[in-house]
């Protein structure tokens, strides 16, 4: 897909846990600070260095369902046995002022996405193989064994969602991954950090 001249207002990035969509997202964060990335709610763990607001807003079953409940989510979804979501009050909030939108999330989620927005623009994230995912995931070294077989069975069944998606990225060296995200999220032309 070309490369667009303005910011997209809304991204939404998928892609199969551990292919290293926190990392891409990370990177696009220090190059272009006027980038917001939507804090999710979940009840999973946090894991070591994860800070609450920062990373996640930690919650129990209960009042993660209260949420749902609530209508508080823009979408939700279980996976490997916790829920996660999109507080929709902070997305809303940021789109009315004018500020791009970054959304890293699962497949069911951009689904969900995708039919109540379908303005939004959606990215997957691909890894050069299963068994460099599988690497990655073992690397990371945050996951237990069962919680690894969960990540890589929904893995495989995400992947073959990607004809769905407006635009597919590889991420096989981080620097090539992050310069077609910039293009395809128009950010190129926005760079803030003075790196090339
Ligand atoms: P996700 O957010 O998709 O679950 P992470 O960003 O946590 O994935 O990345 C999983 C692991 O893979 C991390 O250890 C990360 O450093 C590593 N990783 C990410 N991108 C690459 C890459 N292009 N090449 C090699 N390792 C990578
Ligand atoms: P992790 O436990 O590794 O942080 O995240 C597990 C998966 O949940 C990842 O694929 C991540 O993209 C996804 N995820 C994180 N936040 C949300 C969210 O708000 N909604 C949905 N649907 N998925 C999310």
């Amino acid at each position: 897909m070309a490369a667009t001249p303005t910011p997209r207002p809304l991204t939404v990035l998928t892609g199969p846990s551990g292919v290293g969509k926190g990392t891409l997202v990370q990177l696009l964060r220090q190059r272009h600070p006027q980038l917001w990335l939507s804090v999710s709610a979940t009840t999973r763990a946090p894991r070591p260095g994860e800070q609450e607001g920062v990373h996640y807003f930690f919650h129990s079953p209960a009042s993660f369902d209260a949420l749902v409940e609530g209508g508080g989510l823009l979408e939700w979804a279980r996976f490997a046995g916790n829920g996660y979501g999109t507080p929709r009050a902070a997305v809303e909030e940021r789109l009315a002022r004018g500020i791009p939108v970054l959304l890293e999330i699962e497949l069911e989620g951009a689904r969900q996405v995708r039919r109540h927005c379908p303005e939004a623009f959606q990215v997957f994230v691909r890894p050069p193989s299963l068994e460099e995912l599988e690497r990655r995931i073992r690397g990371r070294g945050t996951d237990s064994e069962e919680a690894i077989v969960r990540r890589l069975a929904r893995a495989e069944e995400e992947l073959t969602a990607e004809p769905e998606f407006d635009a597919v990225v590889v991420n096989h060296e981080l620097p090539q991954a992050v310069a077609e995200l910039e293009q395809l999220m128009g950010l190129g032309a926005c760079r803030t950090d003075g790196t090339a």
